[in-house]
């Protein structure tokens, strides 16, 4: 089956407003609208691929990863064992960093012309993806710029943030994030603090999306407890396909079942192989394999993608957003059906994002 127009996908995740806060300068949202053959997610890349919308990660780095060229690679300091997280950020930092992000997408929007909507319902997203409109939820990956008394987090909402996770993978006043280790249990160190359980029952409260992509399992477990919402881990991997701390056990995927939640298969390299390699001549069929795992204990209504893009290496052969369709047929030829891949690509995304945001 071929069409003018590339199967629509939704994805879980994406790191371009870090790219364009790095690049610095006022042109950045012109450089995000117009492309400039950098990174792996522009506007440009995504109506040639297929990427109708996401959610757009705010992410502040931390001083010594700033100038790191995959923010979801491991550091190399970090990659032996017993080796230090990063360190906690302070509020006034992380803050600063997050209105400047936040605000590259509202310019975004402001220039686009019609052709970037933030969205923050999933009738907004239907509309877009119906339209030919890049669709834009603001997520936010760690809660540094969260004060306590979570006053932040009601203005934050009220610009439109939808999504958030506790942790980045390193420590905060809400918990504890998993570091990058390969081979590595994902239960790794201590879970949320009582601020951390207090920020579930405030994301509860505002319809906001948990997510679970950067908690070891003690966290993963901690929200499972006490969220009353679908659990969804937006870019997380198998580990029983890639034994990396930053994946997840046939377990987990059982209990984002049990609530009819998601995972969103991520694109990075070191999170789809085996031996956690940082290697870009790593195929393409690597993500089906972690998909049709998933599809296994998840079920085939709680899966779908979170590439990662602008945040890690990918495989070769799929490069940046402009190559999703080279996803899709890989899933074709592995004998999915057409509603299937309707469902990984966009049909569960908006059925959870619905019942979450309810
Ligand atoms: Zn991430």
């Amino acid at each position: 089956m071929s069409s003018s127009r590339p199967v629509p996908i939704f994805d879980g995740h994406n790191d371009a407003l870090l790219r364009l806060w790095k690049r610095k300068g006022p042109d950045a949202p012109r450089a995000f609208l117009d492309g400039e053959g950098k990174g792996q997610l522009d506007l440009p890349m995504a109506r040639q691929g297929g990427f109708a919308g996401g959610l757009f990660a705010i992410f502040v780095p931390s001083p010594r990863n700033t100038a790191g060229r995959g923010k979801d690679e491991p550091p190399v300091l970090d990659t032996a064992p017993g080796a230090p997280l990063p360190p906690p950020l302070d509020l006034a930092t992380a803050q600063t960093a997050v209105w400047s992000m936040a605000s590259i997408l509202v310019r975004i929007e402001r220039e686009a012309e019609g052709r970037l909507r933030i969205c923050r319902t999933v009738k907004d997203i239907r509309h877009c993806v119906d339209h030919n409109v890049l669709a834009a939820v603001l997520h936010i990956e760690g809660a540094e710029a969260i004060d306590p008394e979570f006053e932040t987090l009601d203005v934050l909402h009220q610009a439109g943030l939808r999504s958030l996770g506790p942790v980045w993978s390193r420590p905060n006043a809400f918990g504890h994030g998993v570091p990058f280790r390969c081979p590595s249990s994902p239960d790794i160190g201590p879970g949320l603090t009582d601020l951390g359980k207090e920020l579930v029952h405030n994301c509860n409260r505002l319809k906001i999306l948990i997510d679970l992509s950067h908690l070891n399992e003690k966290g993963f477990w901690d929200v499972a407890e006490r969220s009353d919402a679908p659990l969804v881990a937006t870019h997380s991997n198998a580990h029983a396909l890639s034994p990396h701390s930053r994946n997840l056990t046939d377990r987990q995927l059982a209990a984002i079942r049990e609530t009819d939640g998601m995972v969103g298969v991520n694109f990075a390299v070191s999170f789809l192989r085996e031996d956690g390699r940082q290697d870009r001549d790593t195929p393409v069929e690597l993500v089906i394999d972690h998909a049709e795992h998933m599809l296994k204990h998840a079920g085939e209504d709680n899966v779908g993608f979170g590439s990662d893009f602008d945040g890690a290496m990918v495989p070769k052969g799929l490069g940046n957003a402009a190559g999703l369709p080279v996803l899709v047929e890989a899933m074709r030829k592995r004998g999915y059906g057409e509603p299937l891949i309707e469902k990984l690509c966009c049909r569960n995304w908006l059925r959870v994002l619905e019942k979450t945001w309810r």
